[in-house]
């Protein structure tokens, strides 16, 4: 069955020997990093291993959601969704953004005491979110029937095409100036008094003040390269696309044990939510006093693997100079296999739940690998040990929906403008290994 392969961006460009910020990354952080600074007059380059939005940006859901967000990330979801109205008009292209709303629905009052205690940190933000039940819930999801007592719905949230957006995003930020180079990694940061001054790819060097690392999954491969330990552990997470059903709500809607969105193709994307896997690999145990605290609230919804995946991590270099081959240009595109478990499951689950789905079939399937800090909450941040260095990486599985306006966070931190958000809970230093000095 076929993969994922995102709306292909083709921008040449001559290659500069100077910007302001190289971008590392062409996932939604980067390419709304670079976005955001081309129209600010900041002169920049964006480099991308291998696609724009080949991993994580063009596999997620695809929810832009504001709602149940960890109550530090919940001001920049909310402003991230004030700039994702205004995305297809920005980019004069269509990026799949429909403000629908998004729902979760509970077959018990646990699943509902949840909900419960997160609104009692969003009501106070000013947030639509509210309790619905009854017929207002048959409504908003149609042949709910009587399984599902009731549920919680944001009509602010929204809906975006993954494979479309980025894409449209990256080729509107290369038309104001900005240069987007494809199939280009980057190698290493080099640096000059203490401060960056270059960054080095496999095609030459760039000379610039300040980069942003938006790695996605490779963060912690490439800062650790640089004696920067960063903590991110990658979750696998898979996927299925269904054929379409009519008569469906064209919102978001999630269960304990599944998860649809309409797409602009008439399909569903599907999943089993809270399935994902964490393959034991040698980072787990450099990290593992890191996540224990998370691992204990979360270990219901993740499942450890010990799979190839520890002899392949073991066998990846983790320091090399600049004029040798990378890993990143090894790995063009992570294209993970999908767990056929999780992806049969969310859609079995989901038929049962709602009969309007018996009929559908599955057309494609897939899987993503996320980068995950201990907290779940992002780093965008500069680095104290390093002058002009910024990391915009660990997004957790939300940065799809918060990365426009992370990608704006980043551009106001480097050009010193004020912060539509408070930048306090993405700093760096919140983790005693980055707080420390490069090694
Ligand atoms: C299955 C799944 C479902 C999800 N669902 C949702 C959702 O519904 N809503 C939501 O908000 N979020 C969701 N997410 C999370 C969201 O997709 C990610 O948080 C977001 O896409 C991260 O964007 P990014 O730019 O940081 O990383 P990525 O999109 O992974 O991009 C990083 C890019 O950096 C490139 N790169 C790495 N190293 C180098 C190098 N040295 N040189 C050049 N390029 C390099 C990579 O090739 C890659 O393209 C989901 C994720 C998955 C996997």
């Amino acid at each position: 069955m076929s993969r994922i392969i995102p709306d292909l961006v083709e921008t040449p460009s001559d290659w500069p020997e100077r910007v302001d910020v190289v971008v590392i990354g062409g996932g939604i952080i980067g390419v709304s990093t670079a976005l955001s600074l081309i129209e600010r007059g900041v002169s920049v380059a964006l480099c991308e291993k291998g696609l724009i939005a080949g991993e994580q940006s063009s596999r997620n859901w695809g929810w832009v959601r504001q709602m149940g967000r960890d109550p530090a990330e919940l001001p920049l979801s909310m402003e991230s969704l004030r700039i994702w109205e205004g995305m297809n008009a920005r980019v004069s292209a269509e990026t799949g953004f429909r403000k629908t709303g998004i729902a979760y629905i509970c077959r018990n009052d646990a699943e509902l005491a949840v909900h419960e205690e997160w609104l009692k940190h969003a009501r106070p933000l000013g947030l639509d979110s509210a309790l619905v039940s009854g017929p207002a819930l048959e409504t908003l999801v149609p042949g709910i029937g009587q399984t599902f007592k009731a549920g919680i719905y944001t009509a602010s949230d929204a809906r975006a095409e993954p494979f479309i957006a980025v894409p449209a995003m990256a080729r509107a930020a290369a038309k104001k100036g900005a240069h987007i180079f494809t199939n280009c990694a980057a190698r290493s940061v080099e640096t000059s008094g203490g401060k960056v001054s270059s960054v080095v790819t496999e095609h030459g060097e760039i000379k610039c003040s300040s980069v942003v690392l938006a790695g996605g999954a490779w963060s912690r491969l490439f800062a650790g390269n640089m004696g920067i330990d960063l903590p991110i552990l990658k979750i696998l997470g898979s996927v299925a696309r269904l054929s379409s059903v009519d008569g469906m709500s064209d919102m978001p809607v999630g269960a304990s044990d599944f998860a649809f969105r309409k797409r602009l193709d008439g399909g569903f994307t599907v999943a089993q939510r809270n399935a994902n896997i964490a393959a034991v690999t040698p980072d787990s145990f450099r990290l593992f006093s890191d996540y224990m605290p998370s691992l204990i609230k979360t270990w219901r919804e993740l499942a450890l693997r010990i799979n190839g995946e520890f002899v392949r991590e073991l066998r990846i270099p983790r320091r090399w100079k600049p004029d040798e081959m990378t890993p990143f240009e090894q790995v063009r595109i992570l294209d993970p296999d999908p767990t056929p478990k999780f992806v049969n499951g969310g859609v079995d689950n989901l038929q049962k739940a709602l009969p309007a789905f018996r009929n559908a079939r599955i057309t494609k399937i897939w899987a993503g690998l996320m980068d995950v800090t201990p907290d779940a909450v992002p780093v965008i941040s500069p680095v104290a040990s390093l002058g002009g260095f910024y990391l915009a990486t660990g997004f957790s599985g939300h940065g799809f929906g918060i990365g426009p306006g992370a990608g704006a966070l980043m551009a106001d931190l480097i050009t010193g403008a004020t912060p539509a958000v408070d930048p306090f809970p993405f700093r760096a230093q919140r983790f005693a290994r980055l707080a420390k000095p490069r090694a």
